[in-house]
């Protein structure tokens, strides 16, 4: 569905973008890297209020430069020949990345047919039906559209073994989370939760919904990264580390 407001992002996203460009033909200092595609850069182009969004060799936003700058500094790891689900497979850098280290990877949406990434499973995660095969769950900006966010943290917590870990990034605001549903207009869903596809706004106490799945967890905020770091790599968002105890503690 496109909107007004979607269709003004767009644009101002175009416009910073060629400006970007342009300064890069002039020869502006590339001072600032890209983790996801290692590129240098000059710098990154706007999206909405965000003014350091996207790369510009790569389109990698900063919650995908996060991902990889965790990995890259050990501050997380992918399990080594372990199986993965990751869910909305839309960040190219980390399906590679992802794919490349597990033995069995599975990218997977409630609408494969979206995604020009090979082999995209239909999983509907309101009913995953998978118990403790998984090492690792990826789902970044996806559990805004759930229904039910407690069922479906349930069932993510089921599909993993003891000791698996979720890593979940959400849109957040500093207020506390707002819930709506599929059956309020399109237009609704936009105005309060940002998007029309947003069945709610997550706040801080997104992680006390995941302590309730039974998770530990971790919370790392783009924001305590190195601050030359989050400055030169524009690092942005919060990734909730959650994990299912092992057997036994
Ligand atoms: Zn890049």
């Amino acid at each position: 569905m496109i909107t007004v407001q979607r269709a003004m992002k767009a644009l101002v996203k175009h416009g910073s973008r060629a400006w970007l460009a342009a300064r890069t033909m002039l020869g502006a200092r590339k001072d600032r890297h890209c983790p996801a595609c290692g590129a240098d850069v000059a710098g990154f182009f706007r999206y909405g209020d965000e003014r350091a969004w996207g790369c510009p060799a790569c389109g990698a936003s900063p919650r995908e430069r996060l991902v990889h700058h965790l990995l890259d500094t050990s501050r997380i790891a992918a399990p080594k020949g372990g199986a993965i689900l990751h869910m909305a497979p839309n960040e190219a850098s980390l399906v590679a990345r992802l794919r490349a280290k597990a033995g069995d990877y599975v990218p997977a949406d409630l609408f494969p047919e979206i995604y020009k990434v090979a082999g995209v499973q239909r999983v509907d995660l309101m009913a995953i039906g998978e118990v403790g095969r998984f090492d690792l769950f990826y789902a970044s900006h996806v559990m805004e559209h759930v229904p039910d966010d407690a069922a479906v943290l349930r069932n993510i917590f089921a599909a993993l073994k003891p000791g698996g870990e979720a890593w979940l990034i959400v849109p957040l605001w500093d207020k506390p989370t707002e819930d709506g549903s599929y059956s309020m207009p399109p237009r609704e869903r936009e105005r309060r939760f940002g998007q029309w596809d947003h069945v709610r706004q997550y706040g801080p106490d997104f992680a006390d919904r995941i302590r309730a799945a039974g998770f530990d967890i971790e919370i790392i905020r783009a924001s305590d990264c190195a601050a030359g770091d989050v400055h030169r790599l524009a690092l942005g968002e919060v990734l909730y580390r959650a994990r299912r105890p092992s057997a036994g503690g």
